[in-house]
């Protein structure tokens, strides 16, 4: 990553004393912890069928405290290696502390294991006590899963299995991770890693995008057998637990994490397909005014409009003036972030890319993650990890530690939302026509990305799961034929895929990590279009219903929390409203190009 001491956002780094004071303290705090497990693991094992509501009450009541202060310490590790790498210190303590949070697992285990042993009526009864309604959903939520759990030997015997298993990710993401070639990006030729040469498709010289992703496809073929290699065996593996289990669906666990019906999802997905033309129509008109007769891959997020400087404090007044106009809560709990140091924006070496948040525990503020590099898309990913910050916050002041965190899909929902609201805001405030056309452009682009493209990619994974599941091996020309497939049903004649494309599959991680994960984008963004949608129709009452929303964490499942917004999971017309305003945003950019001057 290229840093320049001339970003805005230099010197903007976290403080992590509200994890821990140093990294003593934090072995200290990891040994105490494992004491405080093994103490209630003699003192609690067995107990869970005879402890009685209020027992069970108590007994869940510490484990969210123990888990509460694993996440801590845990926290404390994980953000050290995210921003000093290098430092020995640091990373003695991130492996201990990965061994030591196995070892707290393993202690633990057995509560869930007996929660799950209870048969039907015992495990109703409690769930009617009133003690217990604070872990009442994800409680019943755990023993959906009861009819696919194997007895405790055959479970810790596919347990010890698992480092195998994360050996072919690992080899899997070290082959991307250590893929560099020789680029010239304009400045002589240069070692470039993945996503260097990915970055360029922003770039707006159309040479050099298209130059780039040559170069990507060419160095891809040197490992696209061991990429499909590592994905055969891996969904091989999924497939014949499955079987092992007696799941039924290859859908099943993954919707189940996001607490999703399978007909729902389903019913998405078809919604979404049916509005590829959406996406075609944009990629017409974007080779129109990119003076092109059509669109190459390489042109899809070519720049339309012009960018312009963000500086740190401004993108901090925009982002906590879109939340508080929203409602001041929620731009009291940015402010008390920043107060207390939790961001970490300053690019740097020796810090991961990207962007994220975590939500700590009951008693620390969330801390958020970003590369501020002064872009105006930059500000964009600020308003989204917010979104997920005053989740975590609401949800943990409301909830238990249990309770409060939700499945990928409906998680991505707040975060989506929130950076939709900053978008609409900057659009409305932007003075400069150019700039204002490149954030409509790229707020339709994105959503194109999230939904289209996310959607594509689920396809194409149902697919090469259903010929494993019938004995055909994933091998490289399998898999790029499956690939092009799919995103030849999205982009049709409207855009043209090169040759090298075929290898594009090879590099999306989330096919090696979770099976299906890519849906809960498409599914989110489209949620937050239709929050967005009834937030318009009326403001004053939408905003406490989604405070409450925020509040309630994952103690209802998704189609119970989202009803009281007006979003109806397993009504079609849901998706038909979120399409209207998607369909809104590709019109906007549309409007917004017609009117650029041109020259
Ligand atoms: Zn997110």
């Amino acid at each position: 990553m290229a840093v320049s001491s001339s970003l805005s956002a230099t010197g903007v780094r976290w403080d992590l004393t509200d994890l821990e004071p140093n990294a003593e303290q934090a072995r200290s705090d990891w040994e105490d912890l494992l004491e405080r497990a093994r103490d209630f693991a003699e003192r609690r094992r067995g107990t869970i069928g005879s402890a009685g509501p209020e027992g069970l009450r108590e007994l869940f009541d510490e484990l969210d405290e123990l888990a509460q202060d694993a996440s801590r310490v845990h926290f404390y590790a994980t953000a050290r290696e995210h921003t000093e790498a290098t430092d020995p210190e640091t990373n003695d303590l991130a492996t201990l502390a990965r061994d030591r949070a196995a070892d707290l697992e393993s202690i633990l285990l057995f509560a869930e294991l007996e929660w799950l042993a209870l048969d039907d009526a015992e495990a109703d009864a409690l769930l009617q006590a009133a003690e217990l309604e604070p872990y009442r959903h994800r409680l019943r939520v755990a023993r959906e899963e009861k009819p696919y759990v194997l007895p405790e030997g055959e479970e810790q015997a596919l347990n010890a299995r698992q480092p195998a298993l994360s050996a072919w990710q690992s080899l899997h993401g070290r082959e991307l991770a250590t893929l560099t070639v020789e680029f010239d990006g304009g400045e002589g030729p240069e070692p470039h890693t993945i996503d260097r040469l990915l970055a360029y498709v922003h770039h707006p010289d159309r040479e050099l995008r298209l130059a780039a992703l040559d170069v990507l496809y060419g160095a891809l073929e040197g490992v696209a057998d061991v990429q499909a290699a590592c994905y055969d065996a891996i969904v091989g593996d999924r497939l014949s637990l499955d079987r092992l289990r007696g799941i039924p669906d290859t859908w099943w666990p993954t919707n189940q994490r996001n607490e999703l019906e399978g007909d729902v999802v389903e019913a998405m997905m078809v919604a979404v397909e049916e509005h590829y033309p959406l996406g075609r129509r944009w990629f017409v008109r974007k080779a129109g005014v990119l003076g092109l007769d059509k669109l190459q891959l390489a042109d899809q997020y070519a720049p339309v409009g012009s960018d312009r400087r963000v500086e740190w404090t401004e993108a901090v007044e925009m982002v906590d003036d879109s939340l508080r106009d929203f409602e001041p809560r929620l731009g009291d709990i940015f402010r008390a972030c920043l107060e207390r140091a939790h961001i970490d924006a300053e690019p740097r070496s020796g810090k991961v890319g990207g962007a994220y948040c975590n939500s700590v525990s009951k008693t620390v503020l969330p801390y958020v993650l970003l590369n501020y590099t002064d872009q105006m898309r930059d500000v964009v990913t600020l308003a989204h990890e917010f979104g997920h910050a005053v989740h975590g916050t609401l949800s943990l002041e409301q909830q238990t530690y249990r309770s409060y965190h939700t499945g990928l899909a409906l998680a991505e929902v707040p975060s989506t939302f929130a950076q939709l609201l900053a978008v609409e805001r900057l659009i409305e405030l932007e003075e400069d026509p150019a700039t204002r056309v490149m954030l409509l452009a790229d707020r339709a682009e994105g959503a194109m990305a999230s939904i289209f493209r996310q959607t594509m990619m689920a396809r194409f994974e149902g697919e090469a799961y259903a010929a494993r599941g019938e004995g055909k091996g994933l091998t490289r020309d399998r898999l790029a034929e499956m690939w092009i497939g799919a995103n030849e049903r999205y982009y049709a004649d409207s855009l043209e895929l090169p040759e090298g494309y075929r290898l594009g599959w090879t590099y999306i991680p989330h096919f090696i990590h979770v099976r299906f994960y890519t849906y809960a984008y498409a599914f989110a963004h489209l949620v937050a279009f239709s929050l967005l949608a009834r937030y318009r129709e009326d403001p004053e009452r939408f905003a406490p219903a989604y405070l409450e929303f925020l509040g309630s964490g994952a103690s209802r499942s998704p189609q119970d929390l989202l009803a009281p917004l007006g979003v109806d999971l397993r009504d079609p017309q849901t998706w038909a409203h979120a399409f209207a305003e998607f369909d809104r945003c590709v019109t906007e950019a549309e409007v917004g190009v017609d009117e650029l001057p041109t020259g």
